[in-house]
């Protein structure tokens, strides 16, 4: 469930929709989590489902560390990559602000943490753009994300979680915040053996195309 003070907006017909902040959203506040809305499709549900799906779940699925596809059912699935992104990853069932969000600005994650399965053009205009957005950018960025990650979940304690009571594993985020868990390391659920290039397309059903994900976003 994407944080409620957000709406959906048309950005331009290249990126499509995008999700932007209706009032300001402190660093450290939960922007996303896995609720009981979700859809989680194993790889044994993916096969299930007839093949016109693919293209669905490719563009609008995230994978977790287990292989699982996760599609949001409200508007959190039209949250755009930035190479400079508003929230990051927290964990496979979350995503936290590791800035100040404010109100109009575009929600942006970065898709590097997604496990996503088929590497992304990225023209997000951020300086620093890495050009290309790929399944193994753990490998590269992990250390930076997770130092970004543990700056921002500092204050998390101490910002309204309005997410909190909707999450679908509310005692994870329970824990961390009162200093019973560290957040997790990037590397526990960026997981690169999934990402492009290394058998992880096989995760999806066939699509004819896999150059159509919005992500660019
Ligand atoms: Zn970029």
């Amino acid at each position: 469930m994407i944080h409620p003070d957000t709406e959906l907006r048309f950005v331009s017909p290249e990126i499509g929709h995008g999700v932007f902040a209706t009032r300001r959203i402190p660093k450290g506040t939960i922007t996303w989590g896995l609720c009981h809305f979700d859809h989680v499709l194993t790889p044994a549900r993916r096969l299930e489902l007839p093949p016109a799906y693919a293209e669905i779940i490719l563009n609008y699925s995230y994978m977790t560390a287990q292989g699982d596809a996760v599609l949001c059912w409200d508007i959190g699935r039209y949250v755009n990559h930035s190479c400079d992104p508003a929230s990051l990853s927290l964990s496979d069932e979350m995503e936290v602000a590791v800035r100040d969000i404010r109100p109009g600005e575009q929600l942006t994650d970065d898709y590097g943490m997604l496990n996503i399965v088929v590497d992304l053009q990225c023209r997000c205009g951020a300086p620093g753009c890495r050009g290309t957005v790929r399944g193994d950018d753990v490998l590269r960025l992990g250390r930076v994300w997770e130092a970004r990650l543990r700056e921002a979940f500092a204050l998390a304690p101490r910002v309204p979680q309005p997410l909190l009571p909707l999450l679908r594993n509310p005692r994870a985020l329970e824990d961390m915040l009162a200093g019973r868990a560290l957040p997790p390391s990037p590397s526990a659920f960026c997981i690169p053996s999934q990402a492009a290039g290394a058998g992880g397309r096989a995760l999806l059903p066939a699509v004819p195309d896999p150059g159509i994900h919005p992500a660019s976003a």
